[in-house]
């Protein structure tokens, strides 16, 4: 099936249940406490909370969304994407539970045709009632586990709506990892649509100390969420999201360039680099068409971090060639008869990546100079302060010195870095310029994260904190 006929399919389904169709809202929120839209009930956040009283109390939506969160995941798990489109159905003070679980078992076993025995759901802990409703569909109870609040309990923002979900999720097979169901966390049992029984309302507070519950919200609410391009990847058969018919077209140009073919997903770097750079492609393109523009922070900052990993991805795959021109081009034709904005600002978007891709060679082939002389002079270590004047004179990002560092078998004093980005900050602060962001998180999150990933690709910071 393909992916217009999915998003069509569902659509369709609840428009004939009464529900009014909504437009995608843009990916820049009207809701100053989200960086970017998220997921679909984003825009229905006044519905939920009782702020708002909607026009019909039942509406779908397939929703823009760009998550950064997962940008590491990228290319790496089969399932995550920067951008993807969200296929939901939303009740404010209508149905509930029992509706939304025989809807979305109909829908996904009778009209998308999916295996039932395939499909396993969870139910937040003590979800009694849930799970009484799975059964009565016809899910066995060897199919559906309890998960806690990580997994079963979705909420946005603090303050914001909140409350237990009950998921589906769909078996790929014993090649994807092994037996046990969702609970064992992996790439075997994707994880597919979201049920959200929106009822509370949550407060500040975050990580193992807090997730105080305030109170009921008003009504009691659904909210669901079925990622478009997972669906679309197991109804055409194929193994990662970069090659359903959303990013096919996409990964085929980047192949061209490279003059060589996919190798699919055999755990090599290659194949990592071919599915971020046609992934990164399409979340450029829709950022641009929503107004997002390159900058030191914020948004401006995830957008300039997706078009650089981009870039540094097919130069990887040995591409000379600008490539952000051409493969925007092509997520525009792939995607522009469904999202008309894309076509509208087809200029704006290849001016914008064409300059950035020019001032980033331009940044690398000035930095570069300066690294190999580093690399020339330097013992075993590049200092924190050579390191640091790339990054800040030149804007030569870190993990490029990294990189550069391990090939010519050399180590970057990372510590002694992040110390001078330290006092950075707080120069910055006395000069009462500092901007949002703690900077003792961001030493902390450089030293992580080069711990964690080695010297791959350092991204950044996530959320509204600025590049320092
Ligand atoms: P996961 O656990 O796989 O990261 P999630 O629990 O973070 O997913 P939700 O917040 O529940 O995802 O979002 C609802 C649905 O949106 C998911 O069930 C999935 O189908 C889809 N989805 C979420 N994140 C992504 C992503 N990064 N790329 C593609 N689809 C996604
Ligand atoms: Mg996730
Ligand atoms: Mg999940
Ligand atoms: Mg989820």
């Amino acid at each position: 099936m393909r992916s217009s006929d999915i998003r069509s399919t569902f659509l369709d389904f609840f428009r004939e249940r009464d529900h009014r169709v909504v437009p995608s809202s843009p990916l820049i929120p009207s809701d100053p406490t989200l960086l970017l839209a998220n997921a679909g009930m984003n825009q229905f956040k006044p519905y939920f909370l009782g702020e708002t009283v909607p026009e019909h109390p039942r509406a779908t939506s397939v929703q823009k969304c760009a998550r950064t969160s997962d940008i590491e995941n990228v290319g790496r798990t089969a399932r995550h994407a920067t951008f993807f489109e969200m296929l939901g159905n939303f009740s404010f003070g209508d149905y509930f539970k029992q509706e939304a679980i025989s809807w979305a078992w109909e829908l996904l076993t009778r009209l998308y045709n999916l295996d039932p025995d395939r499909l396993w759901v969870t139910v937040y802990l003590d979800d009694d009632e849930a799970e009484r409703l799975w059964r009565r569909v016809g899910v066995p109870s060897e199919r559906i586990q309890r998960l806690g609040m990580e997994d079963n309990y979705w909420s946005m923002g603090t303050p914001g709506p909140c409350g237990p979900s009950s998921e589906l999720h769909y078996d790929r097979g014993p090649a994807f990892g092994p037996e046990g169901g969702p609970a064992v966390d992996g790439e075997r049992y994707q994880e597919l649509w979201n049920l959200v029984f929106m009822q509370n309302l949550r407060g500040e507070g975050s990580g193992k100390d807090g997730y105080p519950i305030l109170g009921g919200l008003p009504s009691k609410n659904i909210d669901t969420g079925l990622g478009l391009d997972r669906l679309a990847a197991i109804l055409q058969g194929v193994e990662t999201l970069s090659e359903t018919d959303l990013l096919a077209p996409t990964l085929r140009l980047v192949q061209e360039m490279a003059g060589r073919e996919y190798p699919g997903r055999d755990g090599t770097e290659t194949s990592v680099s071919f599915r971020v750079v046609s992934e990164h492609a399409r979340s450029i393109a829709f950022l641009i068409a929503d107004g997002v523009l390159p900058a030191r922070d914020g948004r401006g900052y995830v957008l300039r971090r997706l078009m650089r990993r981009a870039i540094r991805h097919a130069r990887r795959l040995d591409i000379g060639e600008p490539v952000l021109a051409p493969l925007t081009g092509s997520v525009i034709g792939t995607l522009g008869g469904t999202w008309p904005e894309l076509e509208r600002q087809s200029g704006l978007i290849r001016q914008v990546v064409t300059a950035e891709e020019e001032g980033f060679e331009r940044t690398l082939r000035q930095g570069s100079r300066l690294l190999d002389s580093a690399i020339r002079r330097a013992g075993s270590t590049i200092s924190g302060r050579t390191a640091f004047d790339l990054h800040d004179t030149y804007g030569f990002p870190i993990d490029l010195t990294l990189d550069a560092a391990r090939s010519a078998g050399l180590t970057v004093d990372v510590d002694a870095f992040g110390e001078l980005l330290e006092e950075q900050r707080r120069q910055a602060h006395r000069a009462g310029q500092d901007r949002k962001g703690d900077a003792v998180t961001r030493q902390d999150l450089y030293r992580r994260t080069v711990a964690e990933h080695g010297l791959t690709d350092f991204v950044g910071y996530d959320t509204t904190s600025s590049e320092t």
